[in-house]
């Protein structure tokens, strides 16, 4: 089976951008970024303090709140590779100026470069107060032209066997390691199982899914505080239940409220507030949730109101579970219905112009590849055996959704410029595939590739 052929291996060009700026004769923050990130400036540095630093990896570029760059590596002294995030800086005391000092995104630090010393000594310190070791780096000795292109990642050492393979042994590969994934999941899925029992385990990994991708947590804790069995057997409240524990029922004003959304508002809170006292220490802070970053059709409200209803109709939904295929599980999802949530994005939001999916189809491709798949397989796993080859045939035809910069970098990383590297992105079953190779090997390695075993292994994969 691929899965094992995978296991097996598992256990033994620079891609570029759009361009950003055009004459650098006074480099600025972005291009000292770029070109420390190609290479320009060297892997080995003195720190300001007289240690030794090297870059065992340049990470990937961070498209989000944090340092410049994330999942870098970097040895002081030769010690172990120290993994964590990279910050550029033109100015030192611009730590301080930005706020990184105390941002706890930035805890993960290991390394501060920057180009121009204050008078005064510096400190790096993160919210911890820990010391972060400082590179201070000279652009006099860059080249003067420089390629205005900025590079997302590094294509790694297996992208030339990988380029080698015919595309039915790319496939053959991404197979492997998807159903690997695949089978992993599953078996986290029935230890699950053996502890919370099927019906609640089910219930706290959709809601995970719900919460995707910023609030997997917030739902995850709501679901282990108000359990299934309870909400079922406060059906008519739990709607209210879920808003009020969530901590969005908190605002006593009813008249913050627009018109058209204070009677829902009222409603749930009249179920709320004989509750409230019994399940105050269950409240979660507001700081648990991050709203800032989501889309307004992802905000976490409209997903716990899609999680009430999944509690309103679980009965449906375990009979298109019980089906275990895709057609049932995406009628059962498309049907589902909010007379507020339809249309509304919170509850402090206007009416929107037109109804939307209580449940969108990128998230239902999402709940069947990390939910219902694993799950059934789970159960078919002890059940029925021979119903995995079934399985994994409409797992296979599952096509993907959405991509993301994850596995943006994982393609980057393995596929360059190969021009099939779109095709290879086209199902989940690849996708997740791709992942697991990226999390397997490139998330392992300490060598900038030279030691991985990866592109050897590939190599013989035929
Ligand atoms: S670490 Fe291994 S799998 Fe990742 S890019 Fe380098 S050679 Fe490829």
């Amino acid at each position: 089976m691929l899965a094992e052929r995978y296991a097996r291996i598992r256990d033994t060009t620079r891609v570029y951008e759009r361009v950003l700026f055009e004459s650098p004769r006074v480099p600025s923050e972005l291009e000292l970024q770029a070109r420390w990130f190609a290479g320009d400036f060297g892997k080995h540095f003195v720190s300001t303090t007289g240690d030794k630093v090297d870059i065992v990896q340049f990470g990937v570029w961070n498209r989000e709140a944090g340092p410049d760059f994330r999942d870098a590596a970097v040895k002081i002294n030769d010690s172990e590779a120290i993994h964590g995030c990279i910050e550029i800086d033109v100015l030192d005391r611009s730590w301080e100026s930005h706020g990184h000092a105390t941002n706890p995104t930035f805890e993960s630090t290991v390394l501060h470069v920057f180009v121009e010393r204050s008078s005064r000594a510096f400190f790096t310190r993160t919210p911890s107060n820990r010391n972060v070791p400082q590179v201070c780096i000279d652009p006099a000795i860059l080249p003067e032209a420089f390629n205005p292109n900025i590079p997302l990642a590094r294509p790694g050492r297996c992208q030339a066997p990988l380029k080698n393979l015919p595309e039915e042994g790319v496939r053959s590969v991404l197979d492997g390691a998807a159903q690997f994934r695949l089978r992993q999941k599953a078996n986290r899925i029935r230890n699950m199982i053996d502890t919370h029992r099927r019906d609640e385990t089910l219930f706290q990994e959709i809601a995970t899914a719900l919460g995707y991708k910023e609030n997997k947590l917030p739902f995850t804790l709501l679901t282990q505080r108000l359990s299934l069995r309870m909400l079922r057997q406060n059906v008519e409240n739990c709607e209210a239940l879920l808003f009020g524990t969530a901590g969005f029922l908190e605002t006593p004003d009813i008249d913050i409220y627009k018109n058209s959304t204070r009677e829902y508002v009222r409603q749930l809170w009249d179920r709320w507030w004989p509750h409230r006292n019994d399940l105050q220490r269950l409240i979660l802070p507001a700081k648990a949730w991050h709203l800032s970053s989501t889309r307004p059709v992802n905000h976490p409200q409209r997903r716990l109101a899609a999680l009430a209803v999944l509690v309103c109709q679980w009965a449906r939904l375990q009979r298109a579970s019980g089906k275990s295929s895709v057609a049932a599980a995406n009628d059962f999802f498309q049907s589902l219905e909010h007379p507020f949530w339809n249309s509304h994005y919170t509850l402090a939001s206007d009416a929107a112009p037109k109804e939307m999916a209580l449940v969108g189809k990128s998230r239902v491709a999402d709940i069947l590849a990390n939910v219902l798949f694993p799950f059934w397989l789970a159960y078919d796993l002890e059940s029925a055996p021979s119903a995995t080859t079934r399985l994994w045939t409409e797992y296979a035809n599952l096509p993907a959704e959405l991509s993301n910069r994850r596995l943006e970098t994982a393609a980057t990383r393995l596929f360059g410029s190969d021009p099939r590297r779109k095709k290879f992105l086209r199902s989940v079953a690849h996708q997740q595939g791709l992942l697991q190779i990226y999390e397997d090997f490139c998330m392992q390695d300490n060598s900038d590739c030279t030691a991985c075993p990866f592109p050897e292994q590939v190599a013989k994969w035929t």
